[in-house]
């Protein structure tokens, strides 16, 4: 039994690590079925043969005969809009506002309907990290554009219903607050402070994997059960300064972590960390599992409580079971 209030390394956030359960990580597997209410490929937007049914193709990468391995077009149920005004106004002090200004796209992640990101190999990880950084790169060179957020969900409890594989990108006309938060707190140090936490984690009780470029850990105060950061070891800022072999480990990295979460049958989500132009942040991918449903207290406080200590979520996926 354990129970601990944690901060996060940087930033002012806190959590309740109470594993007074004491269930194994077998425990936390669901018998959810993402495939169960799905129509099938032959209904499906994202399949091959519908491309007329989705929004205007922006790009693809190509595949064999004719077809492709990766495509992505504008999100037919958008949140944002290119159309609008992007300045911000506020009117009687208290009411701040713009149109909500942006692109929002989907990043169809395979021609295959039964193929979930776990099921992609390293090269096609590889491949979908590439198209990342790319789209990322372009959509901030945009005018008005300040961030581009890229995400993921898996499964009805991360927030999609569509089962075919796919990624998000939404740009806005503001860097989103918990970016902005990260890059106030990081500047209180004289270096870099995710350069120092991941040579301490990449040798704690919450190491999960290290390679010759990335390291991957479950953070001290993880909000969510299993959560777990891939950091490469450089002081990379985006991922247009990885090289092909740095992006092959950072997508390795990745698949060693979701062999896990497929165990678990788990939902989760993925969100990228980057600085925007012109500031610092060390570049890191934070893979979320969606496990436990926050209640009042988390809504009221904010402080998570998590039933999972981040030490035996590392244990977990280095493969030792207790
Ligand atoms: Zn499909
Ligand atoms: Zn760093």
């Amino acid at each position: 039994m354990k129970m601990e209030l944690r901060k996060d390394y940087i930033l002012d956030e806190w959590v309740i690590i109470a594993t007074g359960r004491g269930k194994r990580p077998e425990q936390f597997k669901t018998e959810d079925n993402i495939y169960a209410n799905d129509s099938g490929p032959e209904k499906c937007f994202f399949c091959p043969g519908h491309e007329e049914l989705t929004p205007p193709e922006i790009g693809r990468v190509k595949g064999e005969h004719g077809g492709w391995k990766l495509r992505w077009f504008p999100n037919k149920f958008a949140a944002v809009d290119k159309k609008g005004n992007p300045t911000i106004n506020t009117a009687d002090k208290f009411f701040t506002y713009s149109d909500a200004y942006g692109v929002h796209s989907v990043i169809v992640e395979t021609p295959e309907h039964s193929k979930q990101m776990i099921d992609l190999s390293e090269d096609e990880l590889m491949e979908l990290l590439k198209v990342y950084a790319n789209r990322i790169d372009e959509r901030l060179n945009e005018p008005n554009i300040k961030y581009v957020s890229v995400f993921k969900n898996e499964g009805p409890k991360a927030g999609t219903s569509i089962v075919h594989s796919h990624s998000q990108l939404i740009s806005l006309n503001i860097v989103p607050p918990i970016v902005q938060q990260k890059l106030d707190a990081v500047k209180k140090y004289p270096s870099c402070p995710y350069c120092d936490i991941l040579k301490i984690e990449s040798k704690s009780l919450r190491h999960v994997h290290e390679d010759d470029t990335t390291v991957t850990f479950t953070p001290y105060a993880s909000r969510f059960n299993f959560e777990v950061w891939i950091f490469p070891k450089s002081h990379y800022r985006t991922l247009m300064d990885f090289s092909d072999d740095e992006l092959f480990d950072l997508a390795s990295a990745l698949k060693r972590v979701l062999r896990k979460i497929k165990e678990l049958n788990a939902n989760f989500n993925i969100a990228l960390y980057y600085p925007p132009k012109g500031a610092d942040l060390h570049f890191h991918i934070e893979i979320l599992p969606r496990i436990a449903t926050w209640a009042g207290f988390e809504l009221e406080t904010g402080i998570i409580i998590n039933v999972v200590s981040p030490e035996d979520a590392a244990a977990f996926y280095r493969g030792e079971h207790k």
